[in-house]
């Protein structure tokens, strides 16, 4: 198995730190607002990753944060360590607390997560909850000489960490050559960044520490969260490509210069989804959601369908169009599966085989999911193609990879919109998964009632959040 590995810039062969484990961790949602389907091409990414690893017998440990605090405005952009506080910035806005809406659209989310058939992360810690641990993690750094304090602010010194810019290629030199940071006056250097901010008067999140009241940087939340839970040196750290610079660069700065030992081995980045040519981003306001998407009539599963059939290296411009040939091909998928289990058993050429060595030999190669599809498209048409001229195949093994193949792609097929495709049957379907999520069972049940006396049948899964943690 082959992933490209942003650190070395090139594909390398996969194998883990300890036989048979592999310590794995994706930068979660900041939560002041719902996922838009960018930010879910990030989480089915790396579900992706997680399943081809289960796939290939690993046990995985995917650990999976929620940024509750911290994460400012202007921190996607450059190391100003300017700008509000996303949550509290919302907070303020619907006069709710930090707490109420963290916890709301952490909960969207998971529910997200389900809808997108994405295996739950054995763990999602929130950055609230692990304060004493960036405290001292902080301490650390300033012990070893990596950060310093000023005015009750404490930021990571770049210059005493000779790597800086191993990941993002933004050395100090190329930093220097490039656009002008605002200086900040209690900065040495504009470059350097913080690990903890002094809470203004008034501010609606801080806690006690060395330092004065105050409350984390976004970045050593994941450095503090991640050695938490995996350890110094683990496997695999995801994230879309503009955590590369300035969030994941900062993370190994603050992880090795804690530790001084590697940080993660692999660096995975999936790049973005546009819309009109431009990122798709909350701040641009040229976003989609999941529900928008149930909205307009189609399943997570046609959208999931639509993340695979690019690679995720590379960009993808999201069109109405693709989602609607996305859909497409699930219906060609869920038909073939129908199919398939309603054909008597019979004995005949496996003509399975082939096709399963391509399509693993596609998906260990760095994830070539398009390629994937095609290989498995192309055998569903030779199968029923076959099927039409009465041919006999050996449906066992045709079946068995049809389910390999999906269980790789994170396929799940239960919804009735599979079955029919009238916008009445789509539009009780949509009403119905809101319901459930507004936790109104009674409009919930009622809509099954009427899906059923139309003779669709609705089988749920338990949603990952009610589920015992493991
Ligand atoms: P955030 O909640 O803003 O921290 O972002 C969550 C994840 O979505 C991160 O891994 C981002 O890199 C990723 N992301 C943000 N915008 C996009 C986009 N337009 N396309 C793909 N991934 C994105
Ligand atoms: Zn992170």
């Amino acid at each position: 198995m082959r992933f490209y590995n942003t650190l070395s810039k090139k594909k390398e062969e996969f194998v883990p730190l300890n036989p048979g484990k592999v310590g794995m961790y994706t930068c979660g949602p900041t939560v002041y607002d719902f996922a838009h389907i960018g930010n879910m091409r990030a989480y089915v990414f790396s579900d992706t990753i997680r399943r081809l690893l289960e796939h290939e017998g690993y046990e995985v440990r995917l650990i999976k944060n929620i940024t509750d605090v911290g994460h400012l405005t202007e921190d996607d952009l450059a190391q100003g360590d300017s700008g509000e506080d996303k949550v509290a910035r919302k907070a303020a806005k619907e006069k709710k607390t930090p707490e109420e809406i963290a916890r709301f659209y952490e909960d969207a989310f998971r529910s997200d997560e389900e809808r997108m058939n994405i295996i739950p992360a054995q763990f999602f810690p929130r950055a609230t909850a692990h304060i004493p641990h960036i405290i001292r993690m902080v301490e650390t750094l300033i012990a070893k000489g990596h950060a310093y304090e000023v005015n009750g602010n404490v930021f990571y010194d770049v210059t005493s960490f000779p790597d800086y810019g191993k990941l993002s290629g933004n050395t100090l030199e190329n930093l220097k050559t490039g656009a002008r940071l605002e200086e900040h006056p209690d900065k040495r250097n504009p470059w350097d960044f913080a690990l903890w901010l002094s809470a203004p008067k008034g501010h609606l999140m801080h806690w006690p520490s060395p330092w004065g009241e105050g409350y984390p940087g976004w970045h050593i939340e994941c450095s503090a969260m991640s050695l938490e839970y995996l350890g110094d040196t683990f496997d695999i750290h995801t994230g879309g490509e503009d955590h590369i610079f300035p969030h994941h660069e900062a993370e190994i700065a603050q992880s090795e210069g804690t530790t001084g030992k590697p940080f993660s081995r692999f660096f995975m980045h999936e790049r973005h989804i546009l819309v009109d040519g431009q990122k798709m981003s909350k701040s641009k306001g040229n976003f989609y959601t999941l529900q928008d998407i149930v909205d307009k009539g189609f399943s997570p599963m046609d959208l999931r369908l639509l993340y695979l059939s690019a690679h995720y290296r590379s960009q993808m411009n999201f069109t109405w169009d693709s989602l609607a040939q996305a859909k497409k091909n699930r219906d060609t998928l869920a038909n073939f599966r129908e199919r398939i289990v309603s054909t008597d058993t019979m004995d005949g050429t496996d003509i399975a085989a082939d096709a399963r060595n391509a399509f693993l030999e596609a998906m260990r190669d760095d994830l070539n999911t398009p390629l994937a599809l095609s290989i498995l498209l192309g055998f569903v048409n030779r199968v029923n193609a076959g099927l039409d001229r009465k041919e006999s195949f050996d449906m066992t093994a045709a079946a068995g990879f049809l389910d390999e193949a999906l269980g790789l792609f994170g396929m799940r097929f239960e919804s009735s919109t599979t079955i029919s495709d009238s916008d009445e049957i789509r539009d009780l379907v949509a009403r119905r998964e809101q319901a459930r999520r507004e936790k109104d069972f009674a409009l919930a049940d009622r809509l099954r009632d009427e899906l059923a006396a139309r003779g669709i049948q609705v089988r749920d899964s338990v949603l990952a959040k009610d589920l015992p943690a493991t």
